[in-house]
């Protein structure tokens, strides 16, 4: 039994509780402390495991006795209970760490990261493993916390974790045998003193603790990631990923060229993430053919190129998780003819410039669904022919059937965060989804 040592856990959300419960479950004395109301569900787990919880404001004497604290990714390493933590020396980690050190002897683990396609290639590459069937289970910033797949699925032969930065700056001696790196475009800046290399470096600690047996793919990219490479100097077998491997309809992986056109792959984007996918199942020993058969079942997660099925000869597409430039690049990439985009919300100081060969031609219409539409107007006036503003999911929707004749396709891909309209990028593109059957109905 462990009860000598506390475990202070901050933030009552799905790691933290599922690390309070694992904590429990290792003989520790555990509290946990949220400044905020904290989320029903996971209070109520805590209180029917019989953890101590105190929500509203942390007790700061107290947790300031903790023998390690466990920080939920939403607190900043500036809070002040953080540093004061630091401080006095207590050690403060994030939720994977700690449920790393319990994970079953023998069992492998998949690290993902990247700025965008995490969920999309963790979810592919348990795809492509438990298709063929390896026991496999999914999850991290997904979905299950890590902690909790260890409580509920203690005996998988692969654990597939998609990782943030913010998980990843809580690491020490996190050791995935295969780690991922997708890409990395600026996102999140504000945690990262507004440096791409800060946030670049943040991403490659995925590769901190890795040994000589271990492998790590990092997407071939000159500019951000290999001086990351540089600086981290992994003891891991690094593979680079080449876009060029990325062909129309297909993708080349190790001398296996795949098709993609069958499934529901779409865009150049989620090529590389299945080159990175299939790539991790190869070596996980899943056989070509097998691989195959499962990139043609695969189902996406909802919000990522969300094609909606209508009879109006319109292609209706939901992209609302894309919520940074680098993601509706991909979209209107993909774009192929006449399009409506629908665009914005919260700016995270957007930089839109590189979007401007992707619309010309292509995009007709605009509408610019935010409260703050001013940069998108500066960018794309005298570009896109017809520009538009709306504020609310119902109106765009609207707009965008006047203005799309039949096979022309509308693209929701905001570029920016939800949270000036919707509660999150969740609930924007079901928002859209419900005003586009509306208007069919
Ligand atoms: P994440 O979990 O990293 O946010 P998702 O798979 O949820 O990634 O995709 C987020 C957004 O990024 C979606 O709009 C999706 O279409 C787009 N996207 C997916 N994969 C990539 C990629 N490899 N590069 C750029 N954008 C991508």
């Amino acid at each position: 039994m462990n009860t000598s040592k506390t475990i202070v856990i901050l933030g009552a959300g799905e790691s933290g509780a599922s690390a309070a419960r694992l904590a429990q479950r290792e003989g520790f004395a555990v509290f946990v402390s949220d400044a905020g109301p904290g989320n029903p569900r996971f209070l109520e787990e805590l209180r029917a495991a019989g953890i101590e919880v105190e929500t509203n404001g942390h007790t700061a004497a107290r947790i300031l006795e903790a023998s390690e604290v466990v920080k939920s990714p939403g607190i900043p390493d500036t809070a002040p209970l953080i540093v004061q933590l630091r401080a006095k020396g207590i050690p403060v980690i994030s939720e994977i760490e700690f449920a790393a050190r319990y994970a079953p002897p023998g069992t492998k683990i998949i690290g993902i990261t990247g700025s965008n396609g995490k969920t999309t290639t963790t979810m592919l590459t348990h795809h492509l493993l438990a298709a063929a069937g390896v026991k496999s289970i999914a999850g991290g910033n997904l979905g299950d916390s890590f902690a909790r797949l260890l409580l509920d699925h203690p005996t998988p032969e692969v654990y597939v974790l998609e990782l943030s930065s913010f998980q990843l700056d809580g690491i020490e001696a996190f050791r995935p045998g295969v780690g991922a790196v997708l890409n990395i475009t600026p996102d999140h800046l504000d945690r990262y003193e507004y440096t791409l290399e800060k946030y670049a470096d943040s991403k490659l600690r995925i590769a901190m603790s890795q040994g000589p047996d271990d492998v790590l793919y990092v997407l071939a990219d000159s500019t951000t990631i290999a001086p990351a490479l540089r600086r981290r100097n992994p003891k891991s077998q690094v593979h680079t990923i080449d876009a060029a491997d990325v062909r129309e309809a297909s993708i080349v992986v190790d001398g296996h060229e795949f098709t993609l056109g069958t499934g529901q792959l779409r865009g150049r984007h989620n090529g590389l993430n299945a080159l990175f996918a299939a790539r991790m199942a190869l070596r996980m020993g899943v056989s070509a053919p097998d691989i195959q058969l499962a990139l043609d079942s695969f189902i996406p997660a909802p919000h990522r190129m969300e094609v909606i099925p209508t009879t109006d000869g319109r292609t209706w597409i939901n992209d609302s998780k894309a919520t940074n430039v680098d993601a509706a690049y991909f979209a209107l990439e993909a774009m192929t003819g006449p399009t409506v985009w629908i665009a914005g919300g919260t700016d995270k100081g957007n930089d839109y410039d590189v979007l401007l060969p992707l619309v010309e031609g292509k995009i007709h219409t605009l509408i610019c669904m935010g409260l703050d539409n001013s940069k998108l107007l500066a960018a794309f006036r005298g570009v896109i022919p017809t520009i538009l503003e709306c504020s609310g999911a119902a109106a765009a929707v609207v707009f965008a059937g006047a203005h799309a004749l039949p096979g022309h396709t509308v693209l929701l891909s905001p570029c920016c965060a939800s949270f000036d309209l919707f509660k999150n990028y969740v609930d924007r593109g079901d928002q859209f989804r419900t005003a586009v059957k509306n208007l069919h109905a």
